[in-house]
């Protein structure tokens, strides 16, 4: 998807498996997948045929998500297309919407053709401490250069066992610890302060005639810049006028021009005091 998160297009980069960025800021061998106010950021179907797709929902950009049904007719397309999915689930547990699914899994026929990535890096505030999981199901198939069927699942573990050598035992600790009554608990009541601070953020900039999207299963509320500024120039004006920064969507990718990321991950009284400033802005 177009913007996304560039972690995504940068691994494939420094591995080589692209061609040369064009000067529409696109890599040759990739396919982008616009996702903007104009589509209500639910990404079409590729046009082309493609080997894998990473879909990250609730999104990072964006902070928007995808229904049952919309995940289902990417689900159906791999199924049909012998794809491979990669998603990303990292911000599951900030779903505040009945009919976001929490797993890809949750669509049917989903273990055939998905892989999902579990971080606790957001859940939990694990971003320093490096913990995560990766569901590689045993049904799932990859398909070699002659057509036929190669199972995943080993050779993930080779890989693991290869060249990754695991996650220190404290930080395995702390891990479970998120599973324990009072570490659910615990959770539950940040990311609800989080997403009360995603609130504040969304209404105040929506009272201030901007539109926002994201902010409601999100720590990300995505604002379009006013003015058709772009997304380096309204950048700037936060962070002179007002000192509030945020991150230029361009950043994430083309279709990200013109938008900018603001995150929930604050205090509530930085919150709200940035909410002051950019409201006493002129836009
Ligand atoms: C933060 C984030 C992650 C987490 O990555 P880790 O390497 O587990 O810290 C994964 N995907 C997205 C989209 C993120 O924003």
């Amino acid at each position: 998807t177009d913007p996304v998160y560039t972690v995504y297009v940068d691994t494939n980069v420094m591995s080589g498996r692209t061609g040369e960025m064009k000067d529409d800021g696109m890599y040759e061998g990739l396919t982008y997948l616009k996702c903007n106010s104009d589509n209500d950021f639910v990404p079409e179907l590729p046009s082309e045929p493609v080997d894998i797709i990473y879909l990250c929902y609730p999104n990072n950009p964006t902070g928007t998500t995808l229904t049952k049904d919309q995940l289902k007719v990417f689900v159906d397309y791999a199924k049909e297309n012998n794809a491979l999915i990669l998603f990303d689930a990292a911000y599951v547990a900030f779903i505040n919407e009945d009919d976001v699914p929490h797993s890809i899994y949750e669509i049917e026929g989903a273990k055939e053709v998905a892989i999902e990535f579990k971080s606790f890096s957001k859940t939990a505030g694990f971003t320093g401490t490096r913990c995560a999981y990766t569901v590689v199901p045993k049904e799932l198939m990859g398909y070699d250069s002659k057509g036929n069927e190669v199972e995943i699942n080993p050779l993930w573990n080779r890989r693991q066992t290869t060249k990754f050598n695991g996650v220190s035992y404290p930080v395995q600790k702390a891990a479970e610890a998120v599973y324990s009554d009072e570490g659910k608990k615990q959770i539950g009541e940040i990311i609800e302060y989080y997403m009360e601070n995603a609130k504040i953020i969304r209404k105040s900039l929506t009272d201030l005639g901007l539109d926002v999207y994201g902010g409601v299963s999100s720590p990300y509320i995505w604002v379009k810049t006013p003015n058709d500024m772009d997304s380096w120039a309204f950048f700037d004006l936060l962070l002179n006028e007002a000192n509030v920064i945020g991150t230029p969507g361009s950043g994430f990718g083309p279709s990200g021009e013109g938008y900018l990321r603001l995150t929930a991950f604050n205090t509530l009284e930085n919150t709200k005091e940035a909410m002051d400033r950019i409201s006493k802005l002129e836009f």
